[in-house]
C-alpha cells in the first residue's frame, strides 16, 4: 500500500516517502500529514532555550565567584605591598 499526503505547498498528493514535493518543490516537513507537528516542535525549542538558560545562568554565577576571587586576592597582593 501506497502512502499519501496531500502538499500544502500546490495541493497535489504526493508520496510520503518524499523528502520534498515534486511538483512544487516544498520541504516535506511542511507537508499536511494530518499530524501536526508544530506544538512539539516548539516545546522541544522551548525546551532547549530553557537550557540554555540555565547554562548561562549557572556561568554567570561561576563568574560572579570568580570575581569575588579575584577581588579578595587583588586585595591581598595590595595589602602585601
Ligand atoms: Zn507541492
Amino acid at each position: 500500500m501506497q502512502s499519501v499526503c496531500v502538499c500544502r505547498g500546490c495541493g497535489r498528493t504526493i508520496e510520503t516517502e518524499f523528502l520534498y514535493c515534486p511538483w512544487c518543490g516544498i520541504s516535506r516537513l511542511e507537508y499536511n500529514t494530518g499530524e501536526d507537528l508544530s506544538p512539539m516542535l516548539s516545546k522541544l525549542e522551548e525546551l532547549q532555550i530553557q537550557d540554555k538558560v540555565k547554562h548561562i545562568k549557572r556561568l554567570d554565577a561561576e563568574l560572579a565567584e570568580l570575581e569575588k576571587d579575584l577581588e579578595t586576592l587583588a586585595l591581598s597582593a595590595e595589602m602585601h605591598k
